[in-house]
């Protein structure tokens, strides 16, 4: 599951997409993960992995990793054909969610394409061009859909959604903002229209404003207000400060944050950020060998969970050994826990919690 990373030019997708790549994840240990040059894997920042590690001396600690599409070259009229635009549109419907970069930095030396800085503008800008993509998909299926009705009621209701969403569309509103019942939602993921993915904003600020998260920057309290409306996050960084960052050490990295007086990177803001926008939680495995944390969709079941491990480990699922990471902690071992009545049995029924550390018992 890819992010892709949007934005008109020059306002810092680039910076970013390097920051993303210099702190890269070793792509060895993720053989989910596309190798490609506009393809960044990056390391879900989680500190219960640390603590895990000193418990059980592991060996080596693997934390989750996610995957950010550099989809660069999106312009005013691509829809249309500008630029290389319909192929930057078709790299956008390969994706699961949407970072959208806006630039909130003033800097005469960097031109703006539409001539000054206004987030609001250039978020209707590139919205425009993925709901005039939408807008001729739909626009097709519609007339697929009725030829097909004649033989087929079942699709009165996908009819009338499309007719529904079309409608949106043509007066430039993102077919997200929409509210859908249960059926309609169904019949909506079969779209896969780029207006329906779920997005995040990234504010990129100058380098002073970081430390205060924006809030005295007009642009990012419009972009805020924006956002909310839309029930979508936005995330403050610097994007120069990030490739700086990325090139540093563990302990060199800490000691620059505190300089700024900031806890985390904004990449590592931006990353917890997108894991949680892809509706992704991790579930945790700890020995002497190693810690390891594992992804999952939220609602998972135990045999799915453990079958992200092995698919044998799915197939003869018997049940798996839970317990919690924060009951773990509090009684500082595993057999601590489980005197205290704490490590639980579960079976196939069981849904996965983020920060469950669990040991699956499995039949071969
Ligand atoms: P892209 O076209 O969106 O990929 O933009 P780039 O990442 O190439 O950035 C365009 C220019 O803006 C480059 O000269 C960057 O150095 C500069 N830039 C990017 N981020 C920042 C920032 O946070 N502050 C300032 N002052 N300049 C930035």
């Amino acid at each position: 599951m890819k992010l892709g990373i949007v934005g008109l030019p020059n306002v810092g997708k680039s910076t970013l997409f390097n920051a993303i790549t210099q702190a890269g994840a070793e792509s060895a240990n993720y053989p989910f993960c596309t190798i490609e040059p506009n393809v960044g894997v990056v390391s879900v920042p989680d500190y219960r992995l640390n603590i895990l590690r000193d418990m059980h001396k592991s060996e080596r600690v693997l934390p989750a990793a996610i995957e950010f599409y550099d989809i660069a070259g999106l312009v005013r009229g691509a829809s249309k054909g500008e630029g290389l635009g319909n192929k930057f549109l078709s790299h956008i419907r390969e994706v699961a969610s949407i970072v959208h970069v806006v630039r909130c930095f003033e800097d005469s030396n960097i031109t703006h394409v539409d001539g000054n800085v206004d987030p609001l503008r250039d978020i209707e800008t590139i919205n425009l061009e993925l709901i005039f993509s939408d807008l001729e998909v739909v626009e097709k299926r519609i007339q697929k859909t009725e030829k097909l009705l004649k033989s087929d009621k079942n699709l009165a209701a996908e009819l009338e959604l499309l007719k529904k969403v079309a409608a949106a569309l043509e007066e430039g509103i993102s077919a997200r903002a929409l509210e859908y019942d249960e059926n309609e939602i169904e019949i909506l993921k079969t779209f896969n229209l780029l207006s329906t993915k779920p997005i995040i904003y990234v504010a990129n600020v100058s380098e002073d404003e970081v430390s205060e998260d924006g809030v005295n920057n007009p642009y990012v309290q419009k972009l805020r207000e924006f956002a909310k409306g839309e029930e979508a996050e936005v995330v403050v960084i610097c994007a120069k400060i990030e490739a700086e960052i990325a090139e540093l050490d563990e302990d060199e990295k800490q000691m620059f944050l505190e300089e700024l007086g900031l806890k985390q990177s904004g990449l590592d803001r931006l990353v917890q950020a997108s894991y949680s926008l892809l509706g992704l939680i991790s579930y945790l495995t700890a020995g002497p060998k190693e810690v390891r944390a594992w992804t999952i969709k939220k609602g998972t079941k135990a045999p799915g969970a453990a079958g992200k491990i092995h698919t044998d480990f799915e197939r003869g699922f018997i049940r798996a050994e839970v317990v919690a990471f924060k009951d773990l902690v509090e009684h500082g071992s595993h057999t601590a826990a489980k005197e205290k009545g704490l490590v639980r049995l579960e079976g196939k029924e069981y849904v996965v919690q983020d920060g469950d550390v669990i040991l699956f018992r499995f039949n071969v």
